[in-house]
């Protein structure tokens, strides 16, 4: 089986990954296994610079087909902040709880009509020297008022998905899959590696 490289170290978006990979004709392994490649500096002005920048550099220090997402939330109020700085929007060394409790506090007192998002994803592929294939997924949502619910990570409590009628912090794992930005963009690598499969 080909070996594949995730450059992903978020362990929940590795489940949500493997669970939409995990039955490709392809060996996942995660870049920990692999701990004397540098993880490169996120410099990218924008999602697919930086999903970019870390599939080409995995791919570049272990000379495996590697794969790498980058993903964020935009919030109309606030003009599409917290885009590519979601990881860190309170501050460095921020939780996702002091994150979460940034947004409400920024939202505090918007109408629900004003309170419209979205979750973005771009995954990026490097298969050979040079050339990187990327994949967009998004999903449209609404801020809450209150963080809601205990599974996924991030803003999951806060985001209020109309096609699951519950945050994805109250969704199950398949479901929050479904309808993803995450899911929307690696069912497409998943098509994509399809093709790319070798002959068995
Ligand atoms: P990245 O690791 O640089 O891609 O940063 C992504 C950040 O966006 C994460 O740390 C989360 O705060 C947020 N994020 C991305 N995807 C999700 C998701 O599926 N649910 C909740 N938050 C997410």
């Amino acid at each position: 089986m080909r070996r594949l490289v995730l450059a992903t170290h978020n362990p929940h978006k590795v489940r949500e990954i493997h669970a939409i990979l995990g039955n490709l004709p392809y060996e996942i392994l995660p870049a920990t296994d692999f701990p004397t490649v540098p993880e490169p500096e996120e410099t990218g002005a924008t999602l697919e610079e930086n999903a970019i920048i870390k599939a080409k550099a995995l791919h570049d220090g272990t000379g495996l087909w590697a794969m790498a997402d980058d993903s964020g939330l935009e919030i109309d109020y606030l003009d599409g902040a917290p885009g590519v700085v979601s990881a860190r929007f309170a501050g460095p060394g921020c939780t996702f709880a002091d994150n979460n409790t940034k947004v409400l506090m920024l939202l505090n007192g918007v109408p629900s009509s004003q309170r419209t998002a979205r979750f973005r994803c771009v995954a990026a592929l490097a298969v050979d020297d040079g050339a990187v294939e990327v994949f967009h997924g998004v999903t449209e949502g609404i801020i809450t008022t209150v963080a809601g619910g205990e599974a996924g990570f991030g803003y999951d409590p806060i985001f209020y998905s109309p096609e699951l009628g519950r945050t994805f912090a109250e969704a199950s794992a398949d479901a929050k899959n479904r309808v993803s930005h995450r899911g929307r963009a690696f069912r497409q690598v998943a098509e994509r590696l399809r093709e790319l499969a070798p002959e068995r």
